[in-house]
């Protein structure tokens, strides 16, 4: 709820409507299960406020893959979640394959991805893909060398690494990247309806796919900005100076901070 508020006011100086990105982030809080609702409450708001639907989603969208972003590092959040059912999914698409097409594969082995699969769907935070990824990828050599084995193992604890402003640079560039990467692809007429048509970028005079990239980015960035300050409104804080500094922060005088169970 605070990233949809955070999303609305950010929207502002983009020439966004902040009723029509409040509305669009509530349909995301509710519904954001339901993938073909989604998309057609959101154009369905968009073209009531009379704004291209692209650029509403280009902007949601950034927002919500920067605000899910840092709780990564936990086997409870929202990305290790949905990355544990993926694995799950595809190691029973693997057991069926392997089942059909591999007549000398014993039956218990060919059963037996698919068993760990269906475990993964169930209990998924038994099986956080994605933290592990993040583990295995900031436990490199390098860091060791570095940092030494005890402040690496602390950094990638929760609330670490992943929730300061060093992550929040490094996701944002990750994000803007992955977009560059994909533009090839991007017929060039597409451009003004993902976010070329933003009014700021039509006021410095932008082109449409460079309009996008930076809308893309800025959503990013306020996504995650989003969550970092929502964390650090609760009693554990955050360091988000790491791995420079260990000063923690907070947005709240200490006995207003709130209580969430330490889980984001
Ligand atoms: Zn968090």
């Amino acid at each position: 709820m605070i990233g949809v508020g955070a999303a609305a006011a950010a929207g502002i100086p983009l020439g966004l409507p902040p009723l029509a990105v409040l509305g669009a982030g509530a349909v995301l809080l509710t519904r954001r299960r339901s993938l073909p609702f989604t998309i057609v409450a959101i154009v369905v708001i968009a073209a009531a406020n009379g704004m291209p639907p692209g650029v509403l989603g280009t902007f949601l969208t950034g927002a919500l893959l920067g605000a899910i972003a840092p709780d990564i590092d936990h086997a409870y959040g929202l990305v290790a979640r949905a990355s544990a059912r993926a694995l799950g999914a595809a190691l029973v698409a693997l057991s069926c394959a392997a089942t059909l097409w591999t007549p000398n594969v014993p039956a218990w082995a060919a059963a037996l991805p698919g068993a760990v699969g269906i475990l993964a769907v169930l209990r998924p935070s038994w099986m956080p893909l994605t933290l592990w990824i993040y583990r295995a990828v900031l436990s490199n050599p390098l860091t060791w060398l570095f940092l030494g084995r005890e402040r690496m193992c602390a950094l990638v604890t929760h609330r670490k690494l992943s929730h300061t402003v060093l992550a929040l640079l490094l996701w944002t560039a990750a994000m803007v990247g992955g977009l560059w990467v994909l533009a090839p692809w991007v017929p060039p007429a597409v451009w003004p309806y993902l976010g070329g048509t933003v009014s700021l970028v039509e006021r410095v005079g932008l082109d449409a796919r460079t309009g996008t990239m930076l809308l893309w980015g800025y959503a990013v960035a306020v996504g995650y900005t989003s969550h970092l300050l929502g964390d650090a409104a609760t009693v554990s804080r955050i360091q988000p100076w790491l791995p420079f500094s260990d000063a923690r922060f907070q947005v709240l005088p200490s006995p207003l901070l709130l209580r969430t169970g330490g889980r984001h």
